[in-house]
């Protein structure tokens, strides 16, 4: 099996090209790259003159496990969508369920520090769905403390799945963020002891409140430095709102320091999660300089009138899932505000997507073009090709090769060292997998808003997951399900 892609603007950001250049995939794999290749014998030719070709996009923050969230981002340029901050318990079963339904996309799972911790704290049992996270988050036993015997036995959990192939360990800190720092430490700890990354959604600023055990970003940063581990700091936007400048100088100072930090973005000025979760409480929102005003719920376009309003959704419904606005994107100080978060030095662009639902219920749609009356976050969507409007199209702030470089080669090789298989992942190099995104340097752009956050993004001629076409001539082709598990080393 050969495909030949002609005549394109050809990124690989492994290798630093930017040229003119044909693409030859064989058997899911790359076989060449140079001009003028020759064509062996019944290759299918595809003619991308005019187009931009690189490796498809790795998305290390996708909440979406699902046919559908899968194929709105194939459409948006991603390849390969691993959920990392949240991750899933128990990891087999996860990688189970996804092989059994099939997947578009290529994916991959952390460990849940929220699944061990509620296993633990609460005797729940967990079932690897995102449904069933979601509806922990707002769950009050779950956010205390844990006791040295708990903090041992959840530990324990997060090392077994590790060892069963986990991509690292998810920490949603931001959800218990009253917690004892001595317990991220310890996640830490481990993390270096067992070569994996952390995946975290930080606690609180201190800035927004000042009776938080320890500074998020602060935090991150010391833990690190303390125990050599490889620490990705997530959605560095949405959990820092305006003090994202403050924010960055602390990773900055991190980094400069040998600590190995990572950060993460995504190009929108609202968030979203359950109403339910520890920072949606009206005093948090008001120590943000946020109101009930600033949160939409997703399922009825609710903006919520006041606190009363507020309390009463978190208590009838605390899984529902709600925006939350900490940044005004029509002003143009705000909007800057994200472009600086994207252009930080090595920041990699993530998408937070979070699960496409509908009115019954359901989390999962085969039929595309999707049924009407789905919701969820645009990011789901449209963050990639946003990304690329905003900051190669519209400012041409980052050139195409740095682009490629933050939404694909990065945030691979955050993965080498627990997981050999990323290594062919995130370039072109000859002997990579054939997950190629091929699009149109001049039309790429989201379509998604806040109030019809289904649309597909437009621009995405031609995507490849292991050299079989996801996406043909701008059409998402049905049949196609080649997603591959990505699975941490054995150990
Ligand atoms: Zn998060």
């Amino acid at each position: 099996m050969h495909t030949l892609l002609r005549g394109g603007r050809v990124i690989d950001p492994g290798a630093g090209l930017d040229g003119l250049s044909d693409v030859l995939i064989s058997d899911g794999r790359i076989a060449a790259v140079g001009p003028g290749l020759e064509t062996p014998p019944g290759a299918e030719i595809v003619d991308v003159t005019g187009l931009v070709v690189g490796p498809g996009f790795v998305d290390v923050h996708s909440h979406v496990h699902s046919i559908a969230g899968h194929r709105m981002q194939a459409m948006d340029g991603v390849t390969t969508a691993l959920d990392l901050e949240a991750g899933v318990m128990p990891i087999e079963k996860g990688y189970a369920d996804a092989a059994k339904a099939g997947r578009p996309l290529n994916y991959g799972f952390s460990a849940s520090w929220g699944g061990a911790r509620a296993q633990v704290l609460l005797g729940a049992k967990p079932d690897a769905n995102v449904g069933s996270s979601l509806a922990m988050l707002g769950n009050e036993a779950w956010r205390r403390s844990s006791s040295p015997a708990e903090l041992t036995a959840w530990l324990s959990l997060l090392e077994s799945e590790i060892a069963a192939g986990a991509l690292g360990i998810g920490v949603l800190l931001g959800y218990a963020p009253m917690t004892d720092p001595g317990e991220f430490l310890a996640v830490a700890q481990l993390a270096a002891k067992a070569g994996v990354p952390t995946y975290t959604h930080v606690r609180e600023l201190a800035e927004v409140d000042p009776s938080t055990p320890v500074d998020g970003s602060e935090e991150i940063a010391r833990a690190a430095g303390e125990t050599g581990a490889a620490m990705h700091h997530c959605h560095v936007n949405s959990t820092s709102g305006r003090h994202v400048d403050r924010v960055l100088g602390t990773l900055d100072r991190a980094q400069r320091l040998g600590s190995r930090v990572t950060v993460e973005a995504y190009p929108y000025g609202a968030g979203s999660t359950a109403i339910g979760a520890a920072f949606i409480a009206p005093e948090r929102l008001r120590m943000k300089g946020l109101g009930p005003s600033n949160i939409i719920v997703v399922e009825t376009g609710e903006r919520v009138a006041d606190e009363k309003r507020l309390l009463q959704l978190r208590q009838e419904d605390p899984s529902a899932p709600c925006l939350m606005e900490f940044l005004d994107e029509s002003r143009e100080a705000d909007l800057e505000m994200l472009r600086r978060t994207l252009a930080f030095p090595d920041s990699i662009v993530g998408s937070d997507a979070m699960p496409l639902f509908w009115p019954d219920g359901s989390f999962e749609s085969t039929e595309w073009p999707l049924p009407p009356g789905g919701s969820t976050h645009p990011r789901a969507a449209g963050t990639f090709s946003k990304t690329l409007r905003l900051m190669v199209r519209e400012t041409g702030v980052w050139t195409w090769l740095e682009a490629f470089r933050r939404c694909s080669y990065l945030p691979a090789r955050l993965l080498d060292d627990c997981a050999p298989g990323a290594r062919a992942k995130g370039h072109l190099g000859v002997g990579a997998d054939a997950d190629v995104v091929v699009l149109d340097p001049e039309r790429i752009s989201d379509a998604a808003t806040y109030r019809d956050p289904l649309r597909p993004s437009i621009g995405v001629r031609h995507l490849f997951v292991g050299g079989t076409a996801v996406v043909r001539q701008g059409e998402l082709q049905t049949n196609a399900l080649p997603g591959r598990a990505l699975r941490g080393e054995a150990r």
